[in-house]
């Protein structure tokens, strides 16, 4: 007699989005035992979200605010833990240049984590950025810090290690596969796919861009913006290279926010695009994740322009590529890590990551494997509970 094998349909945990957060969290729980199903609408990774684009910025001297430095440090920790798991590394410390007038809140805040955490900061006279990074043009005025333990993580791979990691420990994970509702249902929670009805005892919502239209109550608190990302052809590609050159974030006297950047990385070892990449971190249009317009607007063209031409004189030679990514920004542009109101006991959420929250996508999912399981965790999120907005 052949015995049909049907496939499961039941788990202790299933993961709506396989992108930064849900990958990782996939990850953890895989790894403690718990079977998972990680359901993910597009590829493993792909560029309709947060994640694309090569490379992320990774720093602890979080100007956003010291709540955040445990969270990095444990974040470092997670990262260095995948890269000797897999044999693959993932971040790469170039430093970090800060740049900005000293009353700026950006500088203001780099040194207000770095001196309460100890986070290794330097700061440089007016007449050093020249001489270590003659590439930068300072205005007269501005301060100039750099901190020697950041740089950058790839992001797609990263993402993909995770889910691959968490399928060699057993997690299902589902791609090209969207779920279209989730609801509770006697003790379980069924999710519905446009394929089946799965069912399982927790669910964790990282669903990115989308977390507003999966999780109504939170729809009004969530604000999905387009964010351009430029790849500029250096006139002098070894002055910007990923030994000679840092990571870099201005804070523009004009324009609020902040910009910044990247050495151009050997498309041999990180992929297309070529380039130095750079983008404005500032919360662009409001757009729909399902209609995102990804044509560039020439004045957002123009703005990184300006920017070069202020702050990197000599670099720019023409544009290489133009992609968009999505933010999705929380009011206070802080994160919301917590238990759903009203499902506490089974659904938890992590989104509005408000365009900083890759570098933390190694915490996160420990995180959410504590809290979906245990209801807790030892991690210091009180300032990333939803309760603030609803
Ligand atoms: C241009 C840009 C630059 C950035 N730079 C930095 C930086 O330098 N440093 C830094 O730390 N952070 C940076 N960020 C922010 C960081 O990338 C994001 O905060 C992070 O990727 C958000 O992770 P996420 O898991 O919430 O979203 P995503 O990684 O997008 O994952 C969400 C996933 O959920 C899936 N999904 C949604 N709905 C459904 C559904 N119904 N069914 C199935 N699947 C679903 C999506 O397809 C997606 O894969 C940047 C972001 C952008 C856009």
């Amino acid at each position: 007699m052949d015995v049909i094998q049907q496939p499961a349909t039941h788990f202790d945990v299933i993961v709506i989005g396989v992108g930064s957060m849900g990958a990782s969290a996939c990850y953890f729980l895989a790894k403690r035992g718990y079977s998972v199903l990680g359901l993910e609408q597009f590829d493993i990774p792909h560029e309709q979200g947060s994640h694309a684009g090569q490379s992320r910025i990774i720093r602890k001297a979080y100007f956003e605010d010291p709540n955040y430095v445990p969270l990095l440090n444990r974040a470092y920790e997670n990262w260095e833990a995948l890269e000797k798991e897999t044999g693959t590394k993932l971040y790469f410390q170039t430093g970090l240049v800060y740049f900005g007038k000293p009353g700026n809140t950006l500088i203001k805040g780099v040194k207000q984590s770095a001196s309460l955490y100890n986070v290794p900061l330097e700061k440089w006279d007016a007449g050093t950025p020249a001489g270590k990074f003659p590439q930068f043009k300072i205005p007269p005025g501005f301060e100039t810090l750099f901190e020697p333990g950041a740089g950058f993580i790839t992001p797609e791979k990263s993402v993909l290690l995770y889910a691959g990691q968490a399928i060699k420990n057993g997690a299902e994970i589902h791609v090209k596969e969207k779920v279209l509702n989730w609801k509770k249902e006697g003790s379980k929670i069924a999710v519905t796919t446009e394929k089946n009805t799965y069912r399982s005892n927790k669910l964790i919502i990282t669903a990115g861009a989308w977390a507003g239209k999966i999780i109504p109550p939170i729809a009004d608190q969530i604000k999905v913006t387009r964010q351009l990302v430029a790849w500029i052809k250096p006139r002098q590609w070894n002055n910007y290279s990923l030994h000679n050159f840092p990571c870099w974030m201005i804070a523009d006297e004009e324009k609020p926010g902040a910009y910044y950047g990247f050495p151009a990385l050997p498309v041999e070892t990180f992929g297309e695009p070529a380039g130095l990449k750079l983008a404005y971190h500032y919360p662009g249009e409001i757009t729909d994740p399902d209609k995102v317009n990804r044509q560039a607007d020439p004045k957002e063209i123009r703005d990184l322009e300006y920017i070069l031409a202020k702050y990197l004189p000599g670099a720019f030679e023409s544009v290489l590529a133009i992609k968009t990514c999505l933010y999705a920004n929380t009011r206070d542009e802080n994160f919301v890590i917590d238990r759903l109101p009203g499902y506490e006991e089974q659904v938890t959420i992590a989104c509005g990551f408000s365009g900083h929250g890759f570098k933390f996508a190694s915490v996160a999912g420990e995180i959410l494997a504590d809290l979906a399981i245990k209801g807790k965790t030892e991690m210091p999120i009180g300032f990333l509970q939803v309760q603030r907005f609803v």
